[in-house]
């Protein structure tokens, strides 16, 4: 009888976001005993064939490379993007997979959901509810009694603090800090919403609407 061939592991996407993510899948199988050689880039717009010394596959070539089970990472930061692609993937049969540097905290009843890609030194404190396929990236954290939807990305140094409701899709750029809300009355980050880089957010933000600045204003849309 021959051996079934063993899981297969991949970093969706070979830009900038997945470069930053390889490293930590890598160690993160390392630990676990499983050798780098399993681990591929899955791009659907590869330009070379190996990325940082990781393969570079399609997607159909990495449906078609032996292995009893297929996980992968959406490291792509449009949350846009990582909704089309977790579809496809599980359409596939593909597995959400969760990647997390080894020095990230987390404390007390986080749940988390499936695909969340978690940067190092990113911070998540207690009692928190997170959707399916988050991105944080360095240092960002999350404070206690936050609520965060599915696709919600993290750019670099995101200060969430506690009782914050953030909901599906939304961007928080580089440096934002989201004042704290009240247990019953959290701040909210609507659906959709973007916040610029270094913005103090101090009131609640519309689903849909960019805010940026100190404190955060409504950016008016383009004509
Ligand atoms: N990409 C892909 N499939 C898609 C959309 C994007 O494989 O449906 C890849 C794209 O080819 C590129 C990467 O994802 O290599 C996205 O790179 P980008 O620099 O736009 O974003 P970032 O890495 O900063 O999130």
């Amino acid at each position: 009888m021959t051996a079934a061939p063993p899981p297969l592991y991949a970093v969706y996407g070979a830009s900038g976001c997945g470069r930053s993510i390889m490293p930590l899948a890598r160690e993160q199988l390392a630990r676990q005993g499983v050798p780098p050689e399993r681990l591929v880039f899955v791009d659907d717009g590869a330009t070379a064939p190996v990325v940082n010394g990781q393969r570079v596959l399609g997607f159909q070539a990495f449906l078609q490379a032996p292995a009893s089970t297929r996980h992968a990472v959406l490291a792509i930061a449009d949350g846009q993007v990582r909704a089309r692609l977790a579809a496809r993937c599980a359409a596939a049969g593909v597995q959400a997979w969760t990647v997390a540097a080894a020095n990230v905290v987390r404390m007390d009843d986080v749940v988390l959901g499936e695909g969340a890609a978690l940067s190092p030194f990113v911070t998540l404190t207690s009692n928190i509810r997170i959707g399916r396929h988050f991105h944080a990236n360095l240092y960002s954290y999350v404070e206690h009694d936050c609520v965060i939807g599915d696709y919600v990305t993290f750019a670099p140094g995101v200060c969430c603090n506690g009782n914050v409701v953030i909901e599906d899709h939304a961007y928080i750029g580089t440096g934002a800090v989201i004042r704290q809300g009240r247990p019953g009355a959290p701040l909210v980050i609507g659906r959709g919403a973007v916040v610029g880089m270094g913005a103090v957010v101090t009131r609640s933000v519309a689903a849909a609407t960019t805010v940026a600045g100190n404190p955060a204003r409504l950016l008016a849309p383009k004509e």
